[in-house]
Formats: structure tokens, C-alpha cells, sequence
């Protein structure tokens, strides 16, 4: 059976089984193996074939994101996903403990660490406990300072070195 190579366009003798089977599977027909090599070939660089890949990949996990989400949390209850949780927390470990060094990561841990304080100590009212707490550290403060002579400090010495001053004289 005469039919046209669908690379180079040039007519070649097939068998009509083969011919036959090519239409059955949808698939192309060349004169020869270095023809269906070149059809083949592409001339993408390696760069763009992984910029391709990686673009498959995300559209992939965006559609079968709820999939997978089973799946990945059904392989993290098994021992095999214990452990690759396990090395994956000691590879960030270096990093991990670098942030929480932070001053911004300090900051919200300790705001955190008052609101979940509150909440488990006070439950609906932690908001007001939060308040009255503030409330109460600055009355403290207030009464501390005042025993310890601190209120008014530079306004007692300056009194105080006035005083001195006209003694001496
Ligand atoms: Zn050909």
C-alpha cells in the first residue's frame, strides 16, 4: 500500500495491516525510522522542557488538589510518613530556629502566648481579662514607683539641689 510519510511528505510502501493498525491507534505513518525519529525530535532547550514540566506539574495539584490532600494526609498517619515528617522537621530545623529568633516572630509569640493563656484561663471573657491584666500591671507599677520614690524623680532632685544650694549660701 502507497502512503505519504508525515514527516518528509515523500511516498513509501506499507502493508495494510500496518497501514490499518496506524489508523486504528490514531497514530502517524513514516517511510523509515530515521523519519519517525525526526518527528520525534523537538527542539526545545532543557530549560523549557522543565518550565513545561513544572507548569504541568501545578496545574495537576490544582485539579486534584482535594485528591491528593486525602492522600498525602492518609501517607502522613502511616510509619513511612511519620518518618519522612520526622526528616523533614530536622531539615528546616536550622531554619526554623533561626525565625524564631526573630524580633517579629517574638513579638507575635508573645502576643499569642497571652491571648491562649487568657482563653484557656478565662474562656469567653479572655478578652477582658486581657484588659483588666494591663489595667492591673500599670496600677501596680504606679504604686511600686510610688513607694520606691520613683514618681516624680527628676522634679525631687532638682528640689533637692536647690535646697543645697541655698544652704550653702
Ligand atoms: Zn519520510
Amino acid at each position: 500500500m502507497r502512503v505519504i510519510c508525515d514527516y518528509c511528505g515523500r511516498e513509501t510502501e506499507k502493508s495494510t495491516g500496518h497501514v490499518n493498525r496506524a489508523k486504528k491507534i490514531n497514530s502517524k505513518l513514516y517511510c523509515d525510522r530515521t523519519c519517525a525519529g525526526k518527528a520525534k525530535r523537538h527542539n526545545k532547550s532543557q530549560k523549557e522542557l522543565k518550565k513545561e514540566k513544572a507548569e504541568y506539574d501545578k496545574q495537576y495539584r490544582e485539579k486534584n488538589r482535594e485528591v491528593l490532600k486525602k492522600k498525602n494526609q492518609a501517607y502522613n498517619k502511616t510509619k513511612a510518613g511519620r518518618a519522612t515528617q520526622k526528616r523533614n522537621r530536622e531539615k528546616m530545623k536550622e531554619k526554623h530556629l533561626a525565625y524564631c529568633r526573630t524580633p517579629e516572630y517574638r513579638a507575635w509569640k508573645k502576643e499569642y502566648d497571652k491571648k491562649h493563656r487568657a482563653k484557656k484561663n478565662y474562656g469567653e471573657y479572655w478578652e477582658s481579662a486581657i484588659i483588666l491584666n494591663q489595667l492591673e500591671e500599670f496600677i501596680d507599677n504606679r504604686e511600686v514607683k510610688q513607694e520606691l520614690g520613683l514618681i516624680n524623680k527628676s522634679q525631687n532632685r532638682k528640689r533637692k539641689l536647690n535646697n543645697y544650694g541655698k544652704a550653702k549660701c
